[in-house]
């Protein structure tokens, strides 16, 4: 039986109503949730991803601000720019859209970055009360995965769950987070030796590889949940994931497309995590 759909625009937007809700219930407390968003340099991707925050958060009355600075920005200024950020009482949550130039150490930039308004979730320390169990910030797209099955109804625990990407921003935090929910997992990457096996034997498989689909429907175990991150240009126009989505939706149970499937989720979680160091 063809598998049921993700639908990430959907449950995007119902986050994002859920979001614009608690923005009015903390501004009759008073409290005004802002975002700034850095942009350095005028990659066109970045410039698109920046442009949609900002509009998400106009939507749902989060106050935002901009930062483009030009490519040739030194790393002391950034800094002296985070730092100013991180003293803003306005300011609550502050992403600094990667990458940066190569002149700019990315590592030093995320880490001056206050902890309480790391909404992005990719500094040291963050990452760190992740792995622990400790009061963190979910970095968003494995947050927006996590939350997909969740609104699917599909409860980790005790599950096999099978994650192929080991990066730092997808495949290590939602493999963290499927632990803390009680899944047993298996992290697979590029020298895994029989990545057909491993994903196999999943109840929930999450793609975050950035391999036009690599993983093809006899790979999937019969009624699996599969959450596909990749996002691939093939051609002019078309965009692909991880997954061969025809097949992989006649073998697995759940299946979120690309587009419409974790795209969407990535901003409303930002959202999310932005009224929630707001109220914090
Ligand atoms: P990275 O390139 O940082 O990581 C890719 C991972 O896949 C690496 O761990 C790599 O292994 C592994 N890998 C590569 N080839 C293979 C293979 N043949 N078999 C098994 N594993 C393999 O990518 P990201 O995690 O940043 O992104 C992954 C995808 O998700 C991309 O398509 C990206 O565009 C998309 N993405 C989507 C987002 C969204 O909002 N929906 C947000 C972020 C990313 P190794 O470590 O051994 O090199």
């Amino acid at each position: 039986m063809p598998a049921q759909i993700l639908d990430g625009k959907k449950i995007a937007a119902e986050v994002r109503a859920e979001v614009k809700e608690e923005v009015s219930r903390l501004k009759a407390e008073g409290i005004n949730p802002g975002l700034a968003v850095v942009l350095v340099g005028e990659d066109p991707a970045s410039q698109v991803y920046v442009r949609n925050k900002h509009r998400a958060c106009e939507e749902v009355g989060i106050y935002s601000e901009v930062h483009r600075l030009p490519a040739a920005t030194s790393q002391a200024e950034l800094l002296k720019l985070i730092d100013k950020l991180n003293k803003d009482p306005k300011i609550h949550g502050i992403l600094v859209q990667l990458p940066l130039p190569d002149h700019i150490d990315e590592k030093k930039v995320i880490d001056a970055i206050a902890l309480e308004k790391d909404v992005d979730g990719f500094s040291p320390a963050n990452v760190g009360n992740l792995v622990i169990g400790d009061k963190c910030f979910y970095p968003c797209t494995p947050h927006g995965c996590m939350v997909l099955l969740e609104k699917a109804g599909i409860d980790p625990k005790g599950k096999k769950a099978v994650v192929v990407g080991r990066s730092n921003i997808v495949g290590k935090p939602v493999a963290m987070m499927l632990l803390a929910r009680h899944a047993t997992v298996t992290i697979c990457h590029s020298r895994t030796r029989d990545l057909a096996a491993e994903c196999r034997q999943a109840d929930i498989l999450i793609a975050a590889v950035g391999k036009p689909e690599l993983i093809t429907g006899d790979m999937i175990k019969e009624g699996a949940v599969v959450i596909d991150v990749g996002i691939n240009r093939v051609g002019e126009k078309k965009l692909v994931g991880d997954v061969h989505f025809e097949s992989a939706a006649q073998k697995a149970g759940w299946i979120t497309p690309v587009p419409g499937g974790v795209g969407p989720m990535t901003i409303a979680m930002l959202l999310k995590n932005t009224v929630e160091a707001a109220r914090r």
